[in-house]
């Protein structure tokens, strides 16, 4: 079976340096293999995602000389594989119903804080200091009737407690330098939102669930996502899903040493492209010369 590899932007803005980079490498692992390379379009977020997004990335990964498998896995027209993951794990009793709001969440990490010190995930967002776990049932099936938002959170202390020992096989560098074996910690991430209401999945969820429906078997991508391979770990498990080999590369960053964003406009592919430069200066400039 010949190696699989994807390259998976999300279509809320235009590609820049930085993912020139990540599908680059892919592409170029691929070719070292003889191996596949698929291409996914993670539009989960109806709200940032547009059409025209997803048509420039096909454009400008064309023009960067990329080929990949077709047809292109769009996530929004496979909820319902979604929906089934998440239903085994809320069949575990992995999965409850948070129904703070935003402010209320910040006004109980702004209490938890002033008592002393309230953890911070490696993205640096605090934790669920909610109590939604221990809502007794009857009061859960109240509120949901209702018709307020929630979230469905990951009850991680048990979860970690169904799935203990994880760890993961890298091939690339972890930001502190982590190679080989490195040892999974999803329980720095807290109760992690799975779904809402009115989305059936989020990002950890659906990486998880195509990846592992699409056959990818090394996941070439930046270090910004380095830590919530810990989550996808722990979801694999949970599932039953296989292991890929991950393979986490360095980030390209602006003058100022920042990562990228799609609203940096100045390292924009498009603007890029439209000031003169060619793919092979493209290469050049994120260091692949
Ligand atoms: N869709 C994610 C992004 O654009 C990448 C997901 C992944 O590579 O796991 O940042």
């Amino acid at each position: 079976m010949p190696p699989v590899f994807r390259f998976a932007p999300s279509p809320n803005g235009v590609l820049h340096l930085g993912h020139a980079y990540s599908a680059l490498l892919n592409f170029e692992r691929t070719r070292e293999t003889g191996g596949l390379l698929l291409l996914r379009i993670e539009d989960i977020d109806a709200t940032r995602c547009r059409p025209e997004f997803e048509a420039a990335i096909y454009e400008d990964l064309a023009w960067l000389g990329i080929t990949w498998e077709t047809p292109v896995r769009r996530q929004s027209e496979h909820l319902a594989d979604y929906r089934a993951a998440l239903d085994r794990l809320s069949a575990f009793g992995l999965v409850y119903p948070a129904f703070e709001s935003r402010a209320e969440i910040a006004r109980l990490v702004a209490a938890r804080e002033a008592d002393g010190l309230w953890p911070h995930d490696p993205d640096g967002a605090p934790l669920y200091p909610g109590d939604s776990k221990s809502l007794p049932a009857d009061e859960r099936s109240r509120l949901i009737a209702s018709g307020v938002p929630y979230a469905l959170r990951l009850d991680m202390a048990a979860a970690c407690q169904r799935a203990a020992g994880l760890n993961w096989n890298e091939l690339g560098d972890g930001p502190d330098g982590e190679r080989g074996i490195v040892p999974a910690r999803p329980e720095a991430w807290g109760d992690v939102i799975l779904a809402r209401k009115e989305t059936p999945t989020s990002y950890h969820l659906s990486v998880v669930v195509d990846d592992a429906l699409q056959g990818v078997s090394e996941i070439v991508r930046g270090q910004d996502l380095f830590h919530a391979t810990s989550v996808h770990r722990l979801l694999q498990v949970l599932l039953g899903l296989p292991e890929p080999a991950y393979r986490h590369h360095r980030l390209i960053c602006d003058g100022e040493g920042r990562k990228l964003s799609k609203s940096s406009r100045s390292t924009g592919l498009r603007e890029l492209r439209a000031a003169g430069i060619t793919p092979a200066g493209i290469r050049q400039l994120v260091g692949l010369g």
